[in-house]
């Protein structure tokens, strides 16, 4: 098979002859393979501005995922397998780091939520195309949930369908979309492989961004799709995936290159295609961040 390094090559320089710039890479074999250790350090280099304007980095969200713990209660636990902090206090699950990623984010499901009791992505489809949660659940055409592996490894979660997803129902299938099928190509990912999906499931108008309502109402859908693919790693490609999941509030500098700790697995944050397609001085940084994401994954799927 083709080294990847030689196939993004390909990419860039179709690319190049498409939209400008090319990176020379140098020889494949002086590529570093192995990951980097996690870091919480976030020493951040200047980020080119245009769609990433420098975001302050505060820390406050109201998807942080650093909730208080519960209150003190003389009551047996409500959950007999609960576990305990030292002052006896249940711990919340999904601050529970001996239960596993996928229960512990399916914890973040608001407990009156009908996602709560699905069991699988089909009802999960079903709930989301009869049910209007914001107004733009309204105004769509289709509501986009997901494509792929059911039971995929890898899920990329980007921000919001566009007009083409709009149209027919499918994440990514423009033209970020179809940069984001060269990109995979490039570290040997088809789209088969993997599960690609949003925070959102409905268009917003004009292509603007979400607000923190439609995030609100719509990430609980997506802890349910996770809970139940159970992938071993998460790409997110822009900031506002990123920093969604994260309940963070980061510019995309900060929170690349390196992987987070989302309920004991390992994400990702990389630029969104469509950011690729008008600033091609990001498709480096890009190369690096799937790199490390594909080193990853081997590690953790093929042992
Ligand atoms: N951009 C996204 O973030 N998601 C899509 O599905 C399409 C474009």
């Amino acid at each position: 098979m083709d080294h990847p390094l030689r196939a993004l090559r390909g990419v860039l320089e179709h690319e190049s002859a498409l939209y400008g710039t090319y990176l020379p890479l140098g020889d494949p074999a002086d590529v570093p393979v192995f990951a980097k250790p996690e870091t919480t350090a976030d020493t951040e280099p200047p980020v080119p501005v245009d769609q990433e304007p420098p975001a302050a980095e505060a820390e406050t969200s109201s998807l942080d995922q650093a909730k208080p713990p519960p209150p003190a209660s003389q009551e047996a636990p409500a959950d007999p397998m609960a576990n305990l902090d030292l002052f006896g206090q249940e711990l919340d699950p999904s601050q529970d780091p001996s239960r596993p990623p996928w229960e512990r984010i399916h914890a973040l499901i608001p407990k009156e939520s009908p996602l709560q009791g699905m069991t699988t992505l089909e009802e999960v489809r079903d709930y989301v195309n009869n049910t209007v949660l914001v107004p733009i659940d309204e105004a769509r055409l289709n509501a986009v949930m997901g494509v792929g592996n059911p039971n995929a490894g890898l899920v990329i979660i980007g921000e919001a369908p566009g007009a083409d997803e709009d149209r027919t129902g499918e994440p990514f299938t423009g033209r970020a979309g179809q940069l984001l099928n060269k990109i995979l190509a490039a570290i040997n990912f088809e789209r088969d492989d993997i599960y690609i999906t949003n925070i959102l499931k409905s268009r917003p108008p004009n292509n603007r961004d979400p607000v923190p309502a439609e995030i609100e109402a719509h990430i609980p859908i997506l802890y349910k799709q996770l809970a139940l693919i159970k992938p071993r790693i998460i790409l997110c490609v822009g900031k506002t995936a990123g920093n969604s999941l994260l309940g963070r509030r980061s510019s995309l500098g900060a929170l690349r290159d390196k992987f987070h700790d989302y309920y004991g697995l390992p994400l990702m944050v990389t630029y969104h295609p469509a950011a690729l397609l008008r600033n091609p001085q990001w498709k480096r940084p890009v190369w690096e961040d799937v790199k490390l994401l594909r080193t990853k994954y081997d590690q953790l799927v093929k042992g």
